[in-house]
């Protein structure tokens, strides 16, 4: 069998029997692999702490075109997020990110963005840049990158620029203005359309000047029903935030 290897951030690592795990790895170049860590569901094993969530490694492994799954053959880890990741104030936001990506990128899609952006979300929160801001920009920028995010200084229907306020069309394809608007229940205020278009031009490093400005969890709500309703399909995850009790 042919021998590969990538540098990835692990989304999931699942008991597959009493020997092996089923690991899904976000790749930096390639979209998402999954594999067998032979002997990995075993106490003693060769990957230690290598199949945390949202570790970044290199991962070498052995493919099969015919096969579905890869069979992982060693590693290294290149940066641990453990501590920051499994903060019991954090995991459920990076289990949410990591499902979301899971159900959503399709293997093998030839596309760096989605691996640099949870770096650089795993990053911010590692320097304590609040943990909500980061969830609604990796939102931003995951339907920005996927082709899904509407322009938020446009109306969809009239094409009248410069919103003051944004009603989100009920299938979440475009905002219409206040003339146009129907029956439509989620709204973005200014704030919140000017934070869409900032997004655009900053790190999530720089997140601080928008802190207090509005509050995330409105729109946070907003997005994860878009990602629902693209990808048709319940996310699990979010039912644990704060943001959705
Ligand atoms: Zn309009």
């Amino acid at each position: 069998m042919p021998q590969a290897s990538a540098s990835a951030l692990v989304l999931s690592a699942m008991p597959l029997n009493e020997q092996d795990k089923l690991v899904c790895l976000l790749t930096s170049n390639h979209g998402l692999l999954k594999a067998v860590a032979p002997g990995a569901a075993k106490i003693k094993n060769r990957f230690g702490s290598l199949l945390e969530l949202f570790t970044n490694g290199d991962f070498f492994y052995y493919w099969h075109e015919e096969k579905e799954l890869a069979t992982l053959s060693k590693g290294e880890i290149k940066e641990s997020f453990f501590t920051v990741v499994s903060a019991a104030q954090n995991i459920f936001y990076f289990y949410l990110i990591a499902e979301i990506v899971l159900k959503f990128i399709p293997p093998n899609q030839n596309d760096d963005r989605i691996y640099k952006l949870l770096l650089a979300i795993l990053h911010a929160r590692k320097n304590n840049l609040a943990m909500d801001w980061l969830l609604l920009y990796f939102l931003v920028w995951f339907l920005r990158s996927e082709g899904l995010l509407f322009n938020p200084g446009r109306c969809a229907n009239c094409s009248i620029t410069d919103l003051n306020r944004g009603w989100v069309r009920s299938d979440y394809r475009g905002l219409l203005c206040s003339n146009c608007k129907t029956n439509e229940r989620l709204t973005l205020n200014r704030e919140e359309l000017e934070y869409i278009k900032w997004t655009q031009h900053h790190h999530p490093r720089d997140i601080t000047p928008w802190i207090g400005r509005f509050l995330p969890a409105p729109m946070i709500r907003m997005l994860i029903g878009k990602v629902e309703y693209h990808g048709e399909f319940s996310l699990q995850s979010n039912r644990y935030l704060p943001e959705f009790r």
